[in-house]
Order: C-alpha cells, then sequence, then structure tokens
C-alpha cells in the first residue's frame, strides 16, 4: 500500500475537478461503488483511486426483513441515515459480497473503504436516537452458541450477559472485516483496506461505539489498514475543533500500527481542516466528503493545498 498520506475529496461530483486535484494539495479521490468513470480519470490523472464499499445499509422500507430486531421484540426505530442490517439475512450478505467480488474481478482500485461495518444505528446527529440489536430469533441462537450462554430473551441477556453479548456483536463485525478484507487482498495484495468508523470515543454514549455499533478497534486491526471516523461536526453538535480533538484522544485507543485519517464534512470547511492540521499527531491525509464545492472553486481550492500542505509538514518534522 502507498507510503503516502492521502488527500482529496469524497463524491463522484468532484469528478470534473479531477485535473486541478494535484495543483490543489489532491493526490487521492474517494467515490462510491467501482465506479468506472472515477477509476479511469484517477489512471489517467495519476490520482489514488479509492472505492467506498457499502456493506451493511439496505432501504428498510423496500426490505423490512433487514429491519435489525430491538429489545421489546420489534424491528428498531429507524431514520433515513440508519445504516447496518440483521447479519442472520444471509441473502442480503450474499448479495454484498457478490456485488465485491464483481469489482474485484474487473476493477483495481488502490483502496476500499469499507462503509456501514457496524451494528444499527446512526451518529450523524447531536441526539442520537442509540438501540441495542439484533434480538431476532436467529442473532440470538448465534449469541448462545457462540458463547455457551443460554438467554432467550433480549432482557435476559442484557441483564446476565450484557458484556458477553457487546462481545459476541464486535467480533461479528470482526470477522466480516476480516473476510472482506481477506477477498480484497487475494484479488489486489497491495491495496488498502479502510474502513468508515462511527466517530466517537470507546467512552462516549455510555460505550456506543462497541454497545451500539459493535466496532473495536483493536478487533479490526489485523483487518483494517486505514480508519476514517466520520467527523462530520455541524451535524453532530461539534464544533471544528473536534477531528483535532479526536487525534489527541486517539493514541488510548487506536493500534498504534494503523493510519488514522479523518474524513471531514464540507459544511464544516475550511474551519475544521485547518484545526486539523494543528493535531499533533497528524491525521494520515484527509477525506473531504462533498468536496466537489471546493475543488470547482480556486480559492476554496487554494486553502484546502494550504492546510494539506501543513498536514505533511507536521508528519515530516
Ligand atoms: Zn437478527
Amino acid at each position: 500500500m502507498p507510503t503516502t498520506p492521502l488527500f482529496g475529496p469524497y463524491g463522484s461530483s468532484a469528478l470534473p475537478f479531477i485535473d486541478r486535484f494535484a495543483a490543489h494539495g489532491a493526490n487521492a479521490f474517494w467515490f462510491h461503488g467501482f465506479d468506472a468513470p472515477a477509476l479511469d480519470a484517477c489512471a489517467r490523472y495519476d490520482i489514488v483511486a479509492c472505492v467506498e464499499f457499502k456493506t451493511f445499509r439496505a432501504d428498510f422500507d423496500a426490505y423490512p426483513e433487514l429491519i435489525p430486531i430491538g429489545v421489546d421484540g420489534r424491528p428498531i426505530r429507524y431514520g433515513k441515515l440508519v445504516q447496518g442490517v440483521c447479519l442472520s439475512q444471509t441473502d442480503f450478505l450474499a448479495e454484498t459480497e457478490a456485488t465485491l467480488l464483481d469489482g474485484l474481478h474487473t476493477c483495481q482500485p488502490a483502496g476500499i473503504w469499507l462503509d456501514y461495518l457496524t451494528y444499527a444505528g446512526w451518529f450523524e446527529t447531536p441526539a442520537p436516537d442509540l438501540q441495542e440489536s439484533c434480538f431476532c430469533s436467529a442473532c440470538i441462537a448465534d449469541f448462545c452458541s457462540a458463547t455457551g450462554i443460554d438467554a432467550a430473551t433480549p432482557a435476559q441477556i442484557l441483564a446476565v450477559a450484557g458484556d458477553a453479548w457487546t462481545r459476541h456483536k464486535c467480533e461479528r463485525i470482526a470477522r466480516f472485516a476480516e473476510h472482506y478484507a481477506a477477498l480484497i487482498k487475494a484479488h489486489l495484495p497491495d491495496c488498502i483496506v479502510g474502513a468508515y468508523m462511527c466517530p466517537w470515543t470507546p467512552d462516549e454514549y455510555d460505550g456506543a461505539l462497541s454497545r451500539i455499533f459493535a466496532q473495536d478497534y483493536d478487533l479490526l486491526a489485523p483487518s483494517i489498514d486505514v480508519f476514517t471516523p466520520l467527523i462530520y461536526a455541524a451535524k453532530s453538535g461539534r464544533t471544528a475543533t473536534w477531528g483535532r480533538d479526536f487525534l489527541a484522544q486517539a493514541p488510548a485507543f487506536a493500534p498504534v500500527n494503523r493510519k488514522m485519517q479523518l474524513i471531514l464534512d464540507v459544511l464544516d470547511f475550511p474551519d475544521s481542516l485547518f484545526a486539523t492540521a494543528e493535531a499533533e499527531l497528524p491525521s494520515w491525509g484527509v477525506q473531504l466528503f462533498g468536496g466537489a464545492q471546493v475543488f470547482g472553486d480556486t480559492q476554496q481550492a487554494a486553502l484546502f493545498a494550504t492546510a494539506a500542505a501543513q498536514i505533511r509538514q507536521r508528519r515530516v518534522s
């Protein structure tokens, strides 16, 4: 995998501006799926091509069987940003894997970032609606057989085996990470495997990073080269220094031998990017979500270039 930190926009709407990425401090481009025009343009302009790959996200209105079951035995509440599905839905899992393999058979991206690799919920909000899941009969049976714990109801599980339940969910997510990473590396040995992360520290929201989203940095580390927390400050009711503060805390919980690379939201630009550039332990490059509007505007793009140069400078100083 490349050793140079990667900077650039996320989102195919930035594609028309790819000829100016390099002049404005960007050397990479993230886009949804195995997008042939984006991959071709990256090759033409010598830009590192990175695919965002959707794992556990689906249209619950169209596929209600994928909605995880909550503690009350009913499908969880959800809004439009919800991610995560019931992981006992084998048809959905087979389809996800087939889509990944299709892409790996036809494309050679330099990186693949696994997205929505979590249990169910959504976090791009100041007031997250955090619900334990999935308590469908198949997921409960999977828990009981994996742990040897005999608990039949959500209430029993949470009362007598809450820690084991959380651990089991994290291990389940980590196994999918391992499986997808193995498929990617088998086809593209040098491909970077990234993962988009819930941007909370392990202690926030009563441990929701693991308890609700089932993302455990240590369990994911063997499979994931680059961790990318979604630092969307305004959407999450945070300040522009959130990314810098996250990076300061990360050594306490993130594996030292893995890269930490923030994705920032264009709604927070440029303040959050310049704050990120002040971090003592710098981000391994930056993704800019919705970055098209920045790269389409020479003055804004110059700000990106300045901040990216500051982050690069920190890495060598
Ligand atoms: Zn389930």
